[in-house]
């Protein structure tokens, strides 16, 4: 069976087509960022750089990358294409160290986004019959919101029940008949604990859930599944560029559909800043081509991912990327080896009996750095011992370091109901 395709034309648009409107798209957004951002028209006469020079799609890595440190730079405004009268709408990216980063929306940008998010949420089986449950914050962040308009342009009836107040959550889930759920997965897993906690799976409607806005591990993936007796699906996105609908798993769930005539994306060594091939994995770059209020250049994204030129079977053209593998921010070097948090998911939830919920405390042991994983078990405390040491050797046979694994009781843990953290760093 082939999925419904929200946008037939953009979404199945041979791939010579294609790039002739992301040219012409990054054409026009390089005139029109030179001609409107002081920040952009400064940086390309620093570079010498001409948009007539810009002759094709390759030539997009002449472009300077944009960084979080620019946004940051020109706090609050001084990146907004347009006029502040014709924004309608400001979010901004959570601010993990100083000040978050105010985003700004034309009207044709909501509309724009509330596009992107319903090809989405289509290609991951959502219809107009469904009750959505949304349970991202809704606010500055642009989960909620983003989900919501997006859901609400292909009809789907949404309960925007935002994060937190967990006992409600079940309680609309239960009693409203909510057919699909919408979170973070970190949240997703800790409702799905308070499912099992009541016994109330078999009273849930659920069939489909989509979650992102962290990265997460196809073990997690099994557990919210089984939790909540769903499908789940991944997509992707982040404020800096708009919001969720960057991207998304449709119904293969081999790769995430990338919206290409709105988004260029590259792929470059996060060190170097040299383009990698297809295939490769590395740091996803990311040029606007049609926002108007805050277009970006080249914008580094700090994701670590891989994209995927080939068709899918589910009759879209578009690119496919891979499932975040994290952050490049998130990376640990451990005595010289690089881990990403989800690495360690990934060997957690392949291992029965160990929770999903694990912490990493990453210490300084006279000149050594040491990984200390912490993470919940369902096992009696006379048995923590070799369940430490079982899981001290997986870990050491996937990631080819020792850590040292400390064992704790199920729900000792913090919960989170947004985005979890994973990594305490006491170096
Ligand atoms: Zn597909």
């Amino acid at each position: 069976m082939t999925d419904r395709i929200w946008d037939l034309k953009a979404e199945t648009m041979p791939r010579q087509e294609k790039n002739r409107l992301q040219f012409s798209r990054l054409r026009e957004t390089v005139e029109r960022v030179a001609s409107q951002v002081p920040f952009y028209r400064q940086l390309f006469a620093e570079k010498e750089i001409d948009s007539s020079k810009i002759r094709s799609l390759e030539d997009t890595i002449a472009l300077p990358f944009t960084s979080k440190e620019d946004l940051q730079n020109h706090y609050p405004f001084d990146m907004l294409a347009v006029p502040l009268e014709e924004v309608v709408r400001i979010h901004s990216s959570s601010g993990t160290k100083g000040k978050v980063t105010p985003v700004g929306y034309t009207k044709r940008d909501i509309d724009t986004w509330a596009e992107n998010v319903a090809r989405i949420v289509v290609a991951a089986g959502v219809n107009a019959q469904d009750l959505v449950q949304v349970s991202f914050s809704y606010g500055l962040f642009t989960g909620g919101l983003g989900l919501h308009y997006g859901l609400e342009r292909v009809g789907s009836a949404v309960i925007p029940v935002a994060s937190g107040n967990t006992p409600r959550q079940l309680l609309v889930m239960q009693d409203l008949g909510s057919t699909v759920l919408v979170s973070t997965p970190s949240y997703a897993l800790y409702l799905a604990e308070a499912v099992a906690q009541q016994g109330v799976k078999n009273k849930l409607q659920l069939r489909r859930g989509l979650f992102g806005a962290e990265p997460w591990s196809e073990g997690v993936r099994k557990k919210i599944e089984e939790g909540f007796g769903l499908q789940a699906y991944d997509n992707y996105g982040l404020s800096e560029i708009m919001g969720p609908g960057v991207s998304g798993e449709c119904q293969e769930r081999n790769g995430l559909h990338l919206n290409e005539d709105h988004f260029l994306p590259e792929i470059i060594d996060p060190q170097s800043g040299e383009p990698l091939d297809y295939g490769e994995e590395g740091e996803l770059v990311l040029t606007t081509l049609t926002k108007e209020a805050f277009p970006l250049i080249r914008y580094r994204t700090r994701d670590i991912t891989r994209l995927y030129p080939d068709p899918c079977p589910c009759g879209r053209t578009t690119v496919r990327m891979a499932r975040v593998a994290g952050r490049s921010d998130d990376m640990l070097i451990i005595r010289g080896v690089n881990i990403y948090p989800s690495q360690v998911e990934h060997v957690l939830t392949q291992i029965p009996g160990v929770e999903p919920h694990y912490q990493l405390v990453v210490s300084r042991d006279g000149s050594l750095d040491a990984l200390e994983v912490q993470v919940e078990v369902q096992a009696p405390a006379e048995e923590h011992e070799i369940w430490s040491k079982r899981i001290e050797e997986k870990l050491r046979g996937v990631l080819g370091l020792r850590t040292r694994v400390t064992i704790l009781e199920t729900g000792s843990l913090p919960r989170s109901e947004g985005k979890a953290k994973r990594v305490v760093d006491q170096r």
